[in-house]
């Protein structure tokens, strides 16, 4: 609670930004198999290895890091890391829309301070089961609002004849809105998401692609020559049903958390 009170003002007030180190190279839906390691030393813990896909890495004042501190589940340990502790480096990735959107980021023997650990030792696991119901939510609600009117913008730009294919995606958008809102609504009432925010991300991912997919078929030309930023949003389009995880992790978690039909074989 210190920490947070010290800390996330920060971020509230836009002061700073800070980035989320999950994923790793041989780690990603497959997440409790994370490998990056942290070892106590004295009053500090030293921490050695890769993080991959990490948004904005470059642009992080801080990071909160899953760790590997024993095996499994309960061996993944959480730290809030300073991005200028001397042994990182970050390496900005370009994405096929043309933006330094994501890094590597290296931990070479990185010391940090032991109360910069979020929680006890093994906690980390549920930190992360925890936070990602938001990162599956919370923001959605102003990317809807951006699709919609994406949405106006087509219609005023196909002819009548469209009208099946658009109607198809007004309700793939106003299906992710009226999900979002419930989630919304929720969340300002209770104060808590859960795993019922994977039925958002399936909405939103699959509202987002519909919406420019037909976007490219009604107004040719529009997204490969004319316009470059419907083109860069086209293209990242695809990656909606990759972040925050996959449209296939997500149809898991309705399947075993929500409607109960069992576990993987
Ligand atoms: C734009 C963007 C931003 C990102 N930002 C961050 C970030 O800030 N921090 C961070 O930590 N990560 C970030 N990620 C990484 C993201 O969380 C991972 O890419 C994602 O979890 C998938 O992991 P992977 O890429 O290793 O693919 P893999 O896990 O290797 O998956 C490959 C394919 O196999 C399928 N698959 C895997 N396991 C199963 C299964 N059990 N059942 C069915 N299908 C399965 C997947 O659905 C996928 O189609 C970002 C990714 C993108 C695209």
């Amino acid at each position: 609670p210190e920490l947070a009170a010290d800390m996330v003002p920060r971020l509230l007030d836009g002061t700073e930004q800070w980035c989320q180190g999950f994923s790793e190279p041989g780690s990603g839906s497959d997440l409790a198999s994370l490998t990056t390691r942290a070892e106590q030393r004295g009053d500090n813990w030293v921490i050695n290895g890769q993080k991959v896909w990490t948004s904005l890495a470059q642009y992080a004042s801080r990071c909160v890091l899953l760790t590997r501190t024993a095996p499994g589940h309960a061996g993944i340990t959480a730290f809030f890391v300073d991005m200028d502790t001397p042994g990182i480096t970050v390496r900005p990735l370009r994405t096929m829309h043309d933006v330094d959107e994501f890094a590597e980021v290296y931990f070479d023997d990185v010391v940090v301070p032991a109360d910069r650990m979020l929680g006890q030792p093994g906690d980390g696991w549920k930190l992360a089961m925890d936070l990602l119901p938001y990162e599956r939510s919370t923001c959605f609600w102003h990317r809807i609002a951006y699709l919609l009117a994406t949405l106006d913008g087509l219609a005023g730009k196909s002819d009548e004849a469209d009208d099946l294919d658009l109607g198809a995606a007004y309700l793939a958008v106003y299906t992710a809105r009226c999900r979002s809102h419930i989630t919304q609504r929720a969340l300002a009432e209770t104060g808590r998401v859960g795993p019922e925010t994977s039925i958002d991300k399936v909405l939103l991912s699959t509202a987002e692609q519909q919406l420019f997919d037909t976007y490219r078929d009604l107004v040719p030309g529009a997204i490969e020559w004319t316009d470059p930023v419907l083109r860069s949003e086209y293209l990242y389009s695809k990656a909606a049903t990759i972040y925050g995880g996959t449209a296939e992790i997500q149809r898991n978690i309705i399947a075993r958390r929500l409607l109960d039909l069992g576990k993987e074989q």
